[in-house]
């Protein structure tokens, strides 16, 4: 009994030794390996004494998909002239979604204003906050709020992270490049 004591209730990261084999299996959230069973994510450990087997119980929520309203994080990874795809793995709760999902920007979508060009709103590898449209997938999002919107870009030309410079420009400090953007108002600070 003493020895469960040690091995439950324990905040533990990837790779910590819960136990060895001989006391517990592996179950959700860990892995053996020569005898020793591991943490395979951050979380706390718990027993389950009729399958004799261990968990981690992870620190945060595991949501495997989004809901509407759901505030997430994404990066952009595919720009075309109608509209943006960004894949999409947390939100700003601290909730990750395990395998991420992928979320659609359609133009109208992308500002308050009118946007001819969605290149001047957003590019391939910027951050950017949005809120999800629907509770099913595809994913629509919009970042058309003044909060939502790019929220971290790098210089087209040399790569440095972006600064602000207006209320929808950005400026590279190392190279002098202007760049448009429809930015959230936390840009750099998220
Ligand atoms: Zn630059």
């Amino acid at each position: 009994m003493e020895r469960l004591k040690e091995i439950i209730n324990r905040g533990v990261l990837p790779g910590d030794d819960i136990c060895i084999i001989e006391e517990f299996m592996p179950g959700i959230g860990s892995f053996s390996k020569n005898g020793v069973v591991r943490a395979a994510w951050i979380g706390v450990t718990a027993a389950d004494l009729n399958t004799r087997t261990v968990h981690v119980k992870p620190v945060h929520k595991f949501p495997q998909l989004p809901e509407r309203n759901s505030v997430v994080i994404g990066v952009v990874v595919l720009v075309k002239d109608e509209y943006a795809v960004i894949k999409i793995f947390e939100d700003l709760k601290g909730n990750r979604y395990l395998n991420g999902f992928t979320g659609v920007l359609h133009i109208s979508q992308a500002s308050d204003t009118h946007v001819k060009d969605l290149y001047e709103v957003i590019r391939v590898g910027d951050v950017v906050k949005a809120k999800v449209l629907n509770n099913n997938p595809p994913y629509n999002i919009t970042i058309r709020e003044p909060k939502l919107g790019v929220v971290l870009a790098f210089c087209g030309n040399c790569g440095s992270v972006l600064r602000k410079a207006g209320s929808n420009m950005l400026k590279c400090p190392k190279c002098g490049r202007m760049e448009k953007r429809k930015l959230s108002l936390d840009y750099g600070r998220v």
